[in-house]
C-alpha cells in the first residue's frame, strides 16, 4: 500500500460482456495483467483543463483513479493542437496552446501517485514505486509555429518524448494523410516533408523526441524513415490491410517499420479497426496479430486514443484495460510477447532515442 491508495479492487473481476472466458482462466489472466508494465502510447487530455485528474467522478476516459482501477501503468499524454491556418496568427495560436497544455501535463508531477517521466528509466522507476508514469507528447507539428528549433525548448522544459508531424490537414512541416478541405488543402502540399519538416526531424533526433507518423501521409511517413536517424513510430494507427482507412498503415509501410526498427501502436478506434466502424477489443487484437505475423512482435504495441475519440466495446476506458490483456492471451500470445506489446517495445524505442540524443 503506497500513499494511501487502495490497490485492492483495482481490477474489474466481472466476466467480459460476451462471457468469453471461464472464471479460473480469467483469474490467471488477471494475475498476469497485474504484473505488466502496461503503457498506452496515445491519450488526449480535456481542453480547457477541468482539474479532474484525480476526480472519482469524471466523464473523461483516463484519469489517475481510472488507471489504477484498470491496471494501466504508463500513459503518453498528448498536447493536441488542432490544425489551423498556416499563417502568422495560426502559428502563434498553436505555439501558445501547446505550452499551455504541456504546463497542465507537467503540473501532474508531484500529485498523489503520479510521476512525469523524461526517460524509459523514469518510467520503470515509476512502475517500481507503484506510481502512474506520465510521458508528455505533442500531437501536431503545427505546435511549433513553423519554427523547428522550438522542439528543443519543449523537450528540455517539459520532457516531451514524441511529436506527430501532422494532425488532419497539411502543416508547415509535412503532408497529412487526411487533407482539410475547409483549410483549402489540396491532395498534397509538400509531396511529403517540407524543408522545415526535415529540419524539425533533425532537431527531434537531437532532443530525443520520437518522430510520430500517425496522421502523416504515406509520402511523409516513407520520407521520415529515411531522414530520421532514430526509428519512427506510429503512436495510434492500425493495419490498412485489415481496414482500408487513410489513417492506417499499409503493408509497405509496415515493412518499412520492420526494416528501420520502428513501431506501430494499434489503437482503439472502431473506424480504424473495422470498415464502417464498430471494431471491438477482439478486432484490436486481430490487428496486433496481423502486424506481429507480418513484421514481428517487437514492432507492435497498443494505444487507446482515449479522450480523443478512442474507445471500443471491451475497452471503453482505462478501467477496462485488463480486457486487452485477456484478449491478447486468448489470441495465443505468450506472457513475454504480451509484456513486449504492452510496453517493452515502446520503452526500447524511447531508450534508442535517448542514446541517439546524447551522442548527437
Ligand atoms: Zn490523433
Amino acid at each position: 500500500m503506497k500513499k494511501g491508495i487502495d490497490r485492492i479492487g483495482r481490477f474489474d473481476k466481472r466476466p467480459l460482456a460476451h462471457d468469453a472466458f471461464p472464471s479460473d482462466l480469467e483469474q490467471t489472466m488477471t494475475d498476469l495483467h497485474d504484473t505488466l508494465l502496461t503503457l498506452d502510447s496515445h491519450i488526449d487530455i480535456p481542453w480547457p483543463d477541468r482539474q479532474d485528474a484525480w476526480a472519482e467522478e469524471t466523464s473523461r476516459q483516463v484519469n489517475v483513479p481510472k488507471t489504477r482501477k484498470g491496471g494501466l501503468r504508463a500513459v503518453c499524454l498528448a498536447a493536441y493542437i488542432p490544425q489551423g491556418p498556416r499563417d502568422d496568427d495560426g502559428h502563434a495560436e498553436g505555439w501558445f496552446r501547446v505550452q499551455a497544455m504541456l504546463n497542465v501535463i507537467s503540473g501532474l508531477e508531484g500529485g498523489q501517485g503520479v510521476r512525469v517521466c523524461r526517460t524509459a528509466a523514469d518510467v520503470r522507476a515509476a512502475y517500481e514505486a507503484d506510481d502512474l508514469a506520465v510521458i508528455p507528447a505533442i500531437e501536431n507539428g503545427h505546435a511549433l509555429g513553423g519554427q523547428p528549433e522550438r522542439i528543443t525548448e519543449l523537450a528540455r522544459k517539459y520532457g516531451v518524448r514524441y511529436m506527430t508531424l501532422t494532425h488532419n490537414g497539411h502543416n508547415a512541416l509535412a503532408d497529412a494523410a487526411i487533407p482539410r478541405k475547409d483549410l483549402e488543402d489540396s491532395e498534397t502540399l509538400h509531396e511529403g516533408l517540407s524543408d522545415l519538416g526535415r529540419e524539425a526531424i533533425a532537431k527531434m533526433n537531437r532532443s530525443g523526441v520520437l518522430v510520430d507518423v500517425s496522421h502523416a501521409a504515406k509520402s511523409t511517413m516513407m520520407q521520415a524513415t529515411e531522414v530520421s536517424t532514430t526509428p519512427v513510430f506510429a503512436s495510434h494507427s492500425c493495419a490498412r490491410a485489415l481496414c482500408d482507412h487513410p489513417r492506417n498503415l499499409d503493408d509497405e509501410q509496415l515493412d518499412r517499420l520492420k526494416e528501420t526498427g520502428g513501431l506501430i501502436q494499434v489503437t482503439a478506434m472502431g473506424s480504424f479497426l473495422k470498415k464502417g466502424g464498430g471494431g471491438t477489443v477482439e478486432d484490436l487484437v486481430r490487428h496486433v496479430s496481423y502486424i506481429a505475423d507480418r513484421i514481428g512482435v517487437e514492432h507492435v504495441g497498443i494505444s487507446s486514443d482515449f479522450d480523443g475519440g478512442g474507445g471500443i466495446p471491451g475497452w471503453k476506458d482505462a478501467t477496462e484495460t485488463a480486457n486487452v490483456t485477456r484478449a491478447l492471451q486468448a489470441a495465443g500470445f505468450s506472457d513475454k510477447d504480451i509484456a513486449a506489446i504492452w510496453g517493452g517495445n515502446m520503452l526500447r524505442l524511447l531508450e534508442t532515442a535517448e542514446k541517439a540524443a546524447t551522442q548527437a
